[in-house]
């Protein structure tokens, strides 16, 4: 199994506060992986750890047998998509999708090429030429999956990207990330505090809890052997 993410002996401090203590994880080109748990357990400090936005205590980050430790967001290969959307409300979603490539001065055929590309896998062409204002929550999060689409990314990076939507909604764009990624086959850090979530993404999920990995399984394992007393309350009781 090729590793596509390798976090060694990882700590992350904020001030005198250990938030990530000494954690390892390994993650296999192409795989899904799901970090589950309750808030405050350090997903998303792990997160952006990952995507090069926190400075580590202690500890390596190798991602494609680099090590990124010291790298910049954007030297990393990875795309990453968050709870807020974080898109420009000033521009359409040509112009969202656009952006970075342009900053990246690549040629405007090639930006025309992945923006069609990223519209069309995801069903937003019909909204090119709108702004995230006039979109509802799931259109906005198909865009906001786009930009990193169109960056063309080995590692994508979910932080809890359905939260701020409906149930309905969230179990349509759930289907539509897992078919994004058989198509894609790239590799998943997905971030939930939702167990459906990270039963039905996940190749392997990680339970943690206090910024410490409880288990690390596939979801039948986790759910059919619980390593544990917190990793069985917490699967066996859906938010
Ligand atoms: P999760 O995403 O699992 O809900 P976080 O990674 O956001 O958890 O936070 C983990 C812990 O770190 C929490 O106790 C949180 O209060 C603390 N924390 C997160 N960010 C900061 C920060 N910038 N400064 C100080 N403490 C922080
Ligand atoms: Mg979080």
């Amino acid at each position: 199994m090729k590793s596509s993410i390798s976090v060694r002996d990882l700590t992350l401090n904020f001030g005198a506060v250990s938030v990530l203590k000494n954690l390892n994880l390994e993650v296999a080109e192409g795989e899904f992986i799901v970090l589950l748990g309750p808030s405050g357990c350090g997903k998303s400090t792990l997160l952006n750890c990952l995507a090069g936005l926190l400075d580590l205590s202690d500890g390596q980050i190798w991602i494609k047998g680099q090590n990124v430790t010291w790298a910049e967001p954007n030297e990393r290969g990875i795309g990453m998509v968050f709870q807020s959307y974080a898109l420009y409300p000033q521009m359409t979603v040509r112009g969202n999708l656009s952006f970075g490539l342009k900053n990246a001065r690549m040629p405007q055929a090639e930006i025309d090429r992945r923006v069609a590309r990223a519209a069309e896998i995801l069903q937003i062409g019909p909204l090119l030429d709108r702004k995230p204002g006039a979109l509802s929550g799931g259109q906005r999060q198909r865009v906001a999956i786009g930009r990193a689409l169109v960056r063309d990314v080995d590692v994508f990076l979910f932080d809890e990207p359905l939260s701020n939507l409906d149930a309905k909604l969230r179990s349509e764009l759930r289907v539509e990330i897992k078919r994004l990624h058989a198509r894609l086959g790239n590799t998943m850090v997905y971030v939930t505090h939702d167990q459906i979530e990270a039963l039905t993404l996940a190749d392997r999920i990680a339970v943690m809890r206090g910024g410490i990995i409880q288990q690390l399984d596939a979801p039948q394992t986790i759910y059919n052997k619980p390593a544990n007393l917190f990793v069985a309350g917490f699967i066996g009781s859906p938010s």
